[in-house]
Parts: structure tokens; C-alpha cells; sequence
């Protein structure tokens, strides 16, 4: 199926992938706006919080949590048994973030 696709669509994909790198030291923290430290951004590429909300976060549960799902690798309809087996995959934890962004919401109002 991917195979299958343009090598336009591909490119594109890698062109967004280094627009993406590129900007990794400008990114914002989504809680507080600031901008996050370029060394934080380098380690961690998907993260969208500054160092000082990375830690507050961590009191709810962190910014990313694992989800465990059952791996589907052998084809609909095939004979050969698939042993598969757990996948952890490491996905944002939105309740946290939402938590986060409540909590500084209500240290804004009373300072
Ligand atoms: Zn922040």
C-alpha cells in the first residue's frame, strides 16, 4: 500500500520531517509559552513542555504514558499463527496536560 504511493508524497513527508527538525529549537511550552530550552527540544524531540512543566506534570501522571495494544502483524485470512504479542506505545497523556494547564491557570489567578 505504501509502496504504492507517489514519490511526491514522500518527499513532501521528508521535506516536513527537516521543517520540523529544523524548528525543534523554537518550540513553545504550551503551558506557560515560553520557549523550551534547545537542549530539552534536542533530547526530547516530541515534548511540549518546558523543563520547569516537564517536572510539574510529572505529579500527574507525566507527559507521555504507555498504552500496551496487541500487536496485528499476520495478514486477515492467513494460516501462519502470529505470536506477536504486547506492544507498548508511548502516547500524550492529554488528562495530564489538560491537569497542568488547569493547575496553572489557577496560580495565575491567585498571584
Ligand atoms: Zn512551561
Amino acid at each position: 500500500m505504501i509502496m504504492a504511493q507517489s514519490r511526491g508524497k514522500v518527499s513532501l513527508g521528508l521535506f516536513l520531517c527537516a521543517v520540523r527538525k529544523r524548528w525543534s529549537w523554537m518550540r513553545y511550552c504550551m503551558v506557560c509559552k515560553q520557549e523550551i530550552d534547545p537542549m530539552r527540544a534536542e533530547a526530547m524531540p516530541d515534548t511540549r513542555l518546558c523543563a520547569e512543566h516537564g517536572r510539574e506534570i510529572e505529579k500527574f501522571g507525566g507527559e507521555f504514558k504507555l498504552s500496551a495494544s496487541q500487536e496485528r502483524t499476520s495478514k486477515q485470512g492467513s494460516l501462519k499463527l502470529n505470536y506477536g504479542g504486547i506492544s507498548a506505545q508511548r502516547v500524550r497523556n492529554d488528562l495530564a496536560m489538560e491537569k497542568l494547564l488547569d493547575d496553572f491557570e489557577r496560580k495565575q489567578f491567585e498571584e
